[in-house]
């Protein structure tokens, strides 16, 4: 293998029900600093069915070339249809990154192409940098509990890839009428070739506000003390139209599903307003939130963490105060 024949960084265009989702656009964003400081071109890999018209918005968003499958046998994701086809396009051009979102899509898909091709993959990056003269992708993401940040290279292989979470990064400002090179890629595999049928979708029809696309969040944690404590989260969140959030023990105890926590192995949020009630303040926790725009935190101890990482904190029993809260937010709304 000689690494001089792999050019170019390429994200992974994920497209859930007809539109791009945003992490490919905060990849494109991210990928075209990396193009640019290798001198190299930036392309998007789009799959799926009908999707060749959102290459258009892909060039807006950075993209220099897009290579597009677009074929009724890509209509759903299947790790197998679509881990072939990036395969074949990566066998073909060779770039030498290749960027997914951490969806749990990008993630499945990823580490099937990993094993396959075969080469390394840093899962769940949060920085990305590259040396402009070796091409050394350095992704980083925290280690050991959030306590370190590891930066991880992959010296021995091409092309280097990696998961972003979604949310890190940030997508270029639209270029309307921006265009680049549109390549039509020909798909050789066939459905008998495919051992996974879809045979339905079901969605998720619990959470009433996206809790990753949220203005504001309100988020609980074990020091509401049981599942009906609890229920004063979904109140306040309902109040405010937010949508609810917690920490991975309220997640262990059962008190609420996994899609809803925030942090280290739940979703990173940034939204206008995120409420942190009974909540620590682990470090695990805190790098899911801390960029959001305002934080409220509710505890009874002055000395919990969590007031170090919040704009506003009020020390007292949220049994008290959430109830007050919500009574005062119902006021001003009516
Ligand atoms: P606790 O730490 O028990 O805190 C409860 C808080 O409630 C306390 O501060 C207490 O003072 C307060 N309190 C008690 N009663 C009241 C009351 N009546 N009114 C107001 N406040 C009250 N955690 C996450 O959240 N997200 C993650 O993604 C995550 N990933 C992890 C990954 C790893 C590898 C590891 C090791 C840990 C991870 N954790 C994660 C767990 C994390 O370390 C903490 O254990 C967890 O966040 C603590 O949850 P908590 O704040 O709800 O509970």
């Amino acid at each position: 293998m000689s690494f001089e024949d792999y050019h170019g960084i390429w994200v992974f265009i994920e497209v859930k029900d007809g539109e791009v989702v945003p992490v490919s656009l905060e990849l494109l964003g991210a990928g075209k600093e990396l193009a640019d400081k290798r001198g190299t071109e930036l392309a998007g890999v789009l799959i799926g069915e009908n999707v060749t018209q959102l290459a258009d918005s892909l060039f807006e968003y950075g993209a220099d070339t897009v290579y597009v499958y677009d074929y009724a046998i890509f209509k759903d994701y299947r790790t197998e249809s679509y881990m072939k086809a990036l395969l074949e396009c990566c066998q073909k051009y060779k770039p030498e990154v290749i960027l997914y979102g951490a969806t749990s899509t990008g993630k499945d898909l990823a580490s099937a192409v990993a094993t396959d091709l075969p080469t390394g993959l840093t899962a769940d990056s949060t920085i990305l940098d590259i040396e402009e003269d070796t091409g050394l992708l350095l992704a980083s993401r925290p280690a050991f509990g959030g306590n370190i940040m590891a930066t991880i290279l992959c010296k021995k292989y091409r092309p280097q890839m990696a998961t972003v979470r979604p949310k890190v990064m940030k997508a270029l400002t639209p270029e309307p009428g921006r265009t680049g090179k549109l390549v039509e890629e020909t798909a050789s595999l066939k459905e008998e070739d495919i051992r996974t049928k879809v045979l339905e979708i079901v969605r998720h029809t619990t959470q009433k506000v996206k809790i990753d696309e949220a203005d504001i969040i309100v988020a609980g944690g074990k020091g509401l003390g049981s599942p009906n404590g609890f229920q004063l989260v979904h109140q306040l969140a309902e109040t405010l139209g937010g949508a609810v959030g917690g920490s991975r023990d309220v997640v262990e105890a059962g008190w609420i599903e996994h899609h809803h926590q925030v942090g280290q192995t739940g979703v990173t949020v940034t939204p206008k307003i995120y409420f942190a009630i009974g909540i620590s303040g682990a470090i695990q926790h805190i790098v899911g939130m801390q960029n959001s725009g305002l934080i409220i935190a509710i505890n009874n101890d002055p000395e919990a963490p969590i007031f170090q990482s919040s704009h506003y904190g009020i020390v007292g029993d949220a049994f008290e105060i959430v109830p007050l809260l919500i009574e005062q937010f119902k006021q001003a709304f009516n």
